[in-house]
Order: structure tokens, then sequence, then C-alpha cells
């Protein structure tokens, strides 16, 4: 059964309320192209742009978002810019300032970006630097790499003109006291009401670029990366079919090359909700999944404006701003038992 809950907020909807164009599957795409897509392209849907789609209950990040594509800006702006808002929210303690750190106390930051032509940047266990996605999108525009990790990273920040910040806020270092005391390291499903911001969005022009940051999870192994600053595992964009991100156990992620499946089976001709489902399907079926004791949850969109998401278990949710409404959909999920 999928719950809808509904976030109809006055003071955000007046964000989206002229909403603008409209989008036709393949338009303008060359013969070689229409090709490529033609499983996608067959059935053509009208879907009102643009979009923005976020991984739980983010409505002040889609809002964000939503805010800039309404300003005429790019979807690249407006994905780094809503991940932007979650970043500096000291409260939510899984993304940027306020994260919860690793088992020693640091806290460690990943975060990735992609635009509409499959250019990427990432960056691995970064510390001190609250914008960790804006520092992903300038490995991706300023240099010859992909992914920045470490000292290097925040090196590399710095000399973009970042300012270093402690991190570890008064209350994240209370929850990380008290969690020594046991010192129990078990990843616990849906830590809480948000978790890794993932952010994908279609612009005006059509064009989908996505976002993805995480201080990864809580009291983690120093050093440890998960999916979320990997291209493929937690983020994936192809502008001629679609874009997907990922949240949850980022191990588990990892091992199915989550976000690319999804997208590879849009390609295929899947739905984004169908997608999701089977990329689920792939981690919970492997012999021996211990699925029960992990969560992870998948949103996507598609080239034609389509939007799924799908989890292992419930409480997993989307927000979507689209036509005025910045709402916040509980995801279906695969174990009802
Ligand atoms: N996927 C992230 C990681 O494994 C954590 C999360 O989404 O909560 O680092």
């Amino acid at each position: 059964m999928k719950r809808r809950h509904f976030i109809k907020n006055a003071s955000l909807t007046s964000v989206g309320l002229a909403v603008g164009s409209t989008l036709v599957g393949c338009a303008e795409k060359t013969s070689e192209e229409k090709k490529a897509t033609a499983a996608t392209s067959s059935t053509h849907s009208k879907a009102t742009l643009p979009l923005v789609i976020a991984t739980w209950h983010v409505i002040d990040a889609t809002a964000k978002a939503m805010e800039v594509l309404q300003a005429g800006g790019n979807a690249l702006d407006a994905v780094e810019q809503g991940c932007m808002v979650e970043e500096a929210n000291e409260k939510g303690q899984s993304v940027g300032k306020g994260g919860l750190p690793d088992r020693d106390g640091n806290v460690t930051l990943d975060a990735c970006i992609m635009d509409k032509h499959g250019n990427c940047g990432s960056v691995v266990y970064l510390q001190n630097i609250t914008h960790a996605v804006s520092v992903a999108r300038k490995v991706m525009e300023d240099t010859p790499h992909v992914m920045l990790a470490g000292e290097g990273a925040k090196q590399f920040a710095v000399s973009k003109g970042f300012e270093p910040e402690d991190l570890l806020t008064e209350a994240s270092k209370e929850a990380w006291k008290k969690w020594k005391v046991e010192a129990k390291y078990k990843p616990i499903i849906n830590i809480e009401n948000h978790d890794t911001i993932g952010m994908l969005a279609i612009d005006k022009n059509g064009d989908i670029s996505g976002a993805c940051t995480t201080s990864g999870l809580a009291y983690k192994m120093g050093g440890r990366v998960g999916d979320s600053p990997i291209i493929g595992s937690g983020l994936f964009v192809d502008n001629e079919i679609g874009a997907c991100v990922a949240t949850g156990l980022g191990e588990e992620v990892v091992k199915t090359v989550g976000s690319f499946l999804v997208v590879e089976l849009m390609r295929q001709g899947k739905s984004p909700q169908e997608a999701c489902e089977e990329a689920i399907s792939r981690i919970v079926n492997k012999p021996n999944s211990n699925y029960k004791d992990f969560q992870v949850g998948y949103i996507a969109v598609n080239k034609k404006g389509e939007t799924g998401s799908y989890s292992i278990h419930q409480w997993f949710s989307m927000t979507k701003f689209q036509d005025g409404v910045n709402e916040q959909i509980q995801s279906d999920y695969f174990n009802k038992a």
C-alpha cells in the first residue's frame, strides 16, 4: 500500500505556482539517440517541468532547489543549492555540519554531483568543510579528476575559498559519547526521519542533474566510505534516460552498483518505479541476504519526468516538488512481513 502524505505549505507552494514548460520524451534527439532510447521514448507522457525529488523529508531543501529552477537556474545549480540547505542544517545529524562522527569522533563527509553531460565530481572522507557537495562540484569543474579524498580534498577546498570549521556539534558529540559507553556497531534502519540527502532535478529545458551528500553511517570505522560519493552506486545521471540516487546501507548499494542499475533498467524500458523495485530485489534476493537488518532506498526519475521510489523496509520517503506542490511521499517497500 502506498501512503501519500501531503505537505502543502503555503509559503512553499507560493515558490512554485508559476510552473513552466512541459516535456515530451525525445524532443531534439538525433536518430542515433532515438535508437538508444527507443524503449523509454515509445510512450510519451507529459510531465510539468521543472521538478525536483529528494530522499527523505526535506521540504526546505526541495523548496530551495525549486526556487533556483523557477528563477531560471539549471538543474545542476538546483541540486547543489538544495543539498546545501541540509548540509548547513545543524539539526540534521547525517549530513554536513552536525553530522554524527565516526567511532573516533571525527565527522567525515562524502558527496558527489553529476550533470547533464555525464560530468561528475566527488569527495570522500572530507573533514571540516560543511558544503561537501559544492567541493564535489569544484572537483568536477576545476580539476581533471573525478574524486578527491581526505586531506587532499580538504586542501583543495581551502584553495577554492571554503572556510574550515568544526563540524562536530554539541548534540552530536553527546550522542557519540553515549554510543561509546557500549560501542556496539550495528547499522540502524532509518536512523531518523532523514539520512543521506540525494536530490535529482529536471530543469525547464528538460535537462537532468543529481547530487548526493552525507556524513555516512554513524560511528563507522575510521576511513570508511559508503556508496554516496561513488558514481554509479550512490548516484547516476544519464540525461538521455534518467537518474537515480540511493540511501541506506552503502555497502549493499555498492555491491549491486545500485543507481547505475536503476538507470540501466529504465534504459531497457522499465518505469522509475519498476526499476527501483528491481534494484531492491537484487539486494534482498541474494543468497544469504540479511536484508532484515538494514535499509536501502532508491528514488529515480526518467526523461519523461516520471518518478519512483522504493525501499526494503517501511518509512522511507521521497520529497517531491512539482506543479507548485512540495510534498513528502511515503515509499512503497519490500518487507511487508
Ligand atoms: N548511504 C550512506 C552510507 O552508507 C548512509 C545513508 O544513506 O544513511 O554512507
